[in-house]
Parts: structure tokens; C-alpha cells; sequence
């Protein structure tokens, strides 16, 4: 089972594609694993892509899908693979779709997890650091006992310039004009499905599996 996994940072999708390859026992198959196990292997795609990387430059789309055709070609992808981080572009989705037909496979889902851009603005804002010991807490995930206040020496907490909300609104505006056009794409193809990312995680999962399980050839 082919499977791409989309989401806005935020979304929760570490966590449940984690439980997809688990679940479904398929690799998991992320760009930034794909380059540093090109890089690590010293192909020559690698290698080129590592020659972008250490000028600060983005790898060219010909390269990233030379590397993507190369790791969906391994034989720990014949029973399917559940892609995150790629494509980002309508180009590179074209590609994929090229290149997949190339190696007879095809996507079966495209799975969108949803959340509300004020919600993930609330979720990736939240970050607070000990300007003591640098001790890093989250006011939702992972709150200090005391509101502004270290746990471990009383030392006060702030917020990176880089997490406040109208930073992180304007990366995720950027992200979700690009998001936009791909839902647009894989809509056309009726092989998307939204599932709502704003729900207890382990309710996010079961909808994810009831979907996944209801098409499962095994
Ligand atoms: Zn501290």
C-alpha cells in the first residue's frame, strides 16, 4: 500500500506515521532520511545533493527525485511505503506520478491530517526555555508546574524570538499556499482523504486505520 502523508507543520504527523509503519510494517520514507542515507552512502545523486546542501543552496528537483526513485526502488518498498516530506511542489508531484508509473506502482492514498491554522499557531508558539539551565517546555505538551517558572531551579522562562505567533503565522501562511495547490492535485485524482488532526491522537490514528485497513490487500 503506496501512501503519501501530508500535513502543515504541527499537524501530528511524526506521530501517526510513526504508527502507520508499525501497523502496516512499511517503510517510512522521509526526505531528510532519503538525503542523509544518499549522502551516507556516497552515491553520486548524494553527492551531488550534498554539494546544494553545503553551499546553503535547495537540492534541484531532478536530483531530489533521482534519490526518491532510487530508495522506492529498493526491495523493502514492494509491499508499499508510506512517503512524508515529498513532494512539497505540483512539479515534483508530477514527477513522483512519472516515475511510479516507471516502476509499475501507484499511490493508493493520499492521507491529509487537518488542523485549524489558529490551533497550530497555538501548538507551535508554545515553546517557553529556562533562561537559567535552558531547559525547553511546551504550555500545552509539556507545561512547567508554575506558569513562567522552571521546574528544576525557578529560573524565568521565555519565548524564542523564531516561536512567536506572528512569526510562526507567517511560515505557516507560506506553507499552507504551497500545501493548497497539491490538495488541489491529488483532489483531481480523488485519492485524498482529511482527516481531522484536531482530535485525541489516538482517535487521529483510528480514523487514519480505519481508512488504511478498509483498502489493505493483506
Ligand atoms: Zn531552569
Amino acid at each position: 500500500m503506496n501512501i503519501i502523508l501530508m500535513g502543515l507543520p504541527g499537524a501530528g504527523k511524526g506521530t501517526q506515521a510513526d504508527q502507520i509503519v508499525e501497523k502496516y510494517a512499511i517503510p517510512h520514507i522521509s526526505t531528510g532520511d532519503m538525503f542523509r542515507y544518499a549522502i551516507k552512502e556516497g552515491t553520486e545523486l548524494g553527492l551531488k545533493a550534498k554539494s546544494f546542501m553545503d553551499e546553503g543552496a535547495l537540492v534541484p528537483d531532478e536530483v531530489t527525485i533521482g534519490i526518491v526513485r532510487e530508495r522506492l526502488s529498493k526491495s523493502d518498498c514492494k509491499d508499499g511505503f508510506l512517503l512524508d516530506g515529498f513532494p512539497r511542489t505540483v512539479p515534483q508531484a508530477e514527477a513522483l506520478d512519472e516515475l511510479l508509473t516507471d516502476l509499475n506502482k501507484n499511490v493508493k492514498h493520499v492521507i491529509n491530517i487537518q488542523v485549524e491554522q489558529e490551533e497550530l499557531v497555538k501548538r507551535l508558539s508554545g515553546r517557553r526555555i529556562c533562561k537559567v539551565c535552558g531547559t525547553s517546555y511546551h504550555l500545552i505538551f509539556n507545561p512547567p508546574q508554575v506558569d513562567g517558572v522552571c521546574d528544576k531551579d525557578g529560573g524565568e522562562l521565555y519565548q524564542r524570538p523564531d516561536d512567536n505567533p506572528e512569526t510562526v503565522t507567517n511560515r505557516l501562511e507560506v506553507n499552507m499556499k504551497q500545501t493548497q495547490t497539491l490538495l488541489d492535485y491529488y483532489g483531481k485524482k480523488n485519492i485524498i482523504t482529511n482527516i481531522d488532526g484536531q482530535q485525541d491522537i489516538h482517535k487521529v490514528f483510528d480514523d487514519i486505520d480505519a481508512l488504511l485497513g478498509a483498502t489493505a490487500t493483506k
